[in-house]
This record gives C-alpha cells, structure tokens and sequence, in this order.
C-alpha cells in the first residue's frame, strides 16, 4: 500500500481534515480542535484538545473542567455516557475512555449504519478516580496512538503504584520529602488516590488542588492539602511538570516524575528526577492492539505520536489504516 500523499483523502474513513482538525465527513461536527469552531465534541479538558467553541459536546466533568481551565463559563448542556443524540445525519452517543475524569469516545452512527468511532486519548487498563473505558463494535476506528510502537509495555498497574508507595515510605524514613512530579488533570489524581489510600498526609500545588476541588465535586474526594510554600516531616507533595514547578524551593526533596515515557532510556536523566514510574493514562502498544481487535473495525485512521508505526503495524496486518497527518510545512521540493 503507498503512503499517504500531502494532500490526504480521508474518504474512507467518513472524516476530513480541516486545517489541524478532523470534522465528520457531511456534518458540522469537529473532534477536538485546537482552535474555535461552531461545534465540536471535546473528548476530555487536557490543554491540546480545547478552545472555545459555539457548541461543546461533552460530558459533564469536561465542561466543568474546561469553565476551569478557559476562564470561562459555558451554557453547554452536559451529554452522559451512553445516551443516543441525533446531530447532522448521525447518531451520537459518548463512551467512558479511562483517560481523566469525564473523558469520553465519540460513536458516531450513520443514517446508513455505518458507524465510526473516535478514542480520543483513552485508557482501557482501569484506574482509580476515572470511569473505566468501554469499546464499541465499529466499521471505521480513529484511535490515538501516542505509544504505538512496540518498545512501550506498561508494567501492571498494581505493581507501579507499589513502586510510588515504596518510594514515598523510603524517602521519608531517611528524612526526606518526597516530591511526585505530574500533569495536574488525571495523573495527578490518580497518585494522590493512591498515597492518600496508604494513609500518608498530602500536599497539592494549587493548580493540582483547583482541578481536586472539581474532582471532589464529581465524587472523587481526595484528602490533601493546599501548598504555600512549607511541608512539614512527613508529607508528601505534588508538583506539576514544566516551568511552574516549584521543587528548588522544597528541602531534601526527592523528586518522582509520573509518565509514560519513563519507559525510554535516560527517562530519569532527561526528566531531571531521582526516580521515574511508568504510570500512563494513555493504552500502551498491547492495549492499542487489543482495542484495534475488539472494534472489529476494516479501516483504522491513527491520531498523534507514533502514529505512522502504528498504522504501518496494523496495514501489515490486512486492515486499511493510515496515519492521521496534520498540514506540513510548505514544501519546497
Ligand atoms: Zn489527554
């Protein structure tokens, strides 16, 4: 089979490209894009899949998250998993995707029966404070495929979390505090769950305990405290990633970056942590192939990271799949 052409045709595939995004071929219906459209399904509030749009459709957590994280305060009514909703010649209908709380796929069904579904960034191996994942039989598949390729196989998840209690106990018997470094929305959660459960005291980073707050509100209360700058003996922080950690501040800290990529070489040294566990809210490799068979889908169209190795893996395997390829540069040859 040839490689896609710069201009690819999603066809097949009942989706089109528009600019960065995927809307639903003969509909107005946008999947997670990137900028303001007049409507579109958000799949869940990480930072890459929002904007603004005229009509949101998602599950209650996500708009609740998103009011959050806009700024905004939005009139969207809430869609709950599993209800059938006509728009645009489909049938709509939102399944749980295991990812954070309130993540959702998108089944969407044709007048003529055929029916395609969207993952989103999804989860299928079930976590604490998020909705387990469900799969749907469908003819066409667009997946995400962030850790498509081989070399990424999460260990079981019972066995990291008993990685971050050993390490949180160890460190703090020697004195130190121990400090989780993760994405404020879902990782972060799911970690706390997890100590708050070993019964070990809990200190958020404010942009953590905002979206606990939400959590909270949701049912998923997890018992911790707002940092302010001091932790006593004993506790155990959680910092976000990136630029707005505040760990130089914290003394004998040691650090625990939580994140899939742990799983690559010189995870640790890169992060610029002393530890770092492979707790993932995405499917690994296995998972993405397990998924791929349950939907019993012919035509699969990869999202994001290792999508071309994905899809290459899975046309070598008799479907019809291609990578979902954002616009390139303007080519000059
Ligand atoms: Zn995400």
């Amino acid at each position: 089979m040839t490689a896609p052409s710069p201009r690819q045709s999603l066809r097949g595939f009942g989706v089109e490209r528009v600019g960065k995004a995927m809307r639903l071929r003969t509909s107005p219906l946008f999947l997670d894009a990137p900028f303001p459209t007049e409507v579109c399904f958000v799949s869940h509030a990480h930072a890459d899949h929002i904007a603004r749009h005229g009509q949101t459709i998602a599950t209650a957590p996500t708009l609740r998250l998103l009011e959050h994280r806009l700024k905004t305060s939005t009139t969207a009514l809430p869609v709950p998993y599993g209800k059938s909703f006509k728009l645009g010649g489909f049938s709509l209908k939102l399944l749980p995707a295991g990812h954070v709380l309130g993540s959702a796929q998108l089944l969407a069904t044709r007048d003529d029966g055929k029916r395609i579904l969207y993952t989103g960034d999804f989860n299928p191996v079930p976590a604490l404070a998020t909705e387990a994942a469900e799969s749907a039989r469908c003819e066409v598949l667009i997946i995400e495929s962030t850790f498509g390729h081989p070399r990424f196989r999460f260990p079981p998840r019972d066995d990291v979390y008993a990685q971050m209690r050993a390490f949180a106990r160890s460190t703090i018997s020697k004195g130190g505090t121990p400090v989780f470094l993760a994405y404020t929305l879902g990782k972060s959660q799911e970690a706390m769950r997890v100590l708050a459960d070993e019964g070990l005291p809990l200190v958020a980073h404010p942009s953590i305990a905002d979206i606990c707050e939400i959590y909270a509100s949701f049912g998923h209360s997890i018992p911790h405290r707002r940092f302010s700058g001091t932790i006593e003996e004993g506790e155990v922080l959680f910092l976000p990633t990136g630029p707005t950690s505040q760990v130089q501040s914290v003394p004998k800290a040691r650090t625990a970056m939580l994140s899939g990529w742990a799983l690559e070489s010189g995870a640790r040294y890169r992060f610029g942590t002393d530890e770092a566990f492979a707790l993932s809210d995405h499917a690994d490799f296995d998972g993405l192939l397990g998924y791929v068979e349950a939907t019993g889908a012919k035509r699969v169209l990869t999202v994001h990271g290792y999508a071309k190795e994905l899809a290459a893996l899975l046309r070598d395997r008799g479907l019809d799949a291609q990578p979902f390829e954002p616009p390139r540069q303007m080519e000059l040859f």
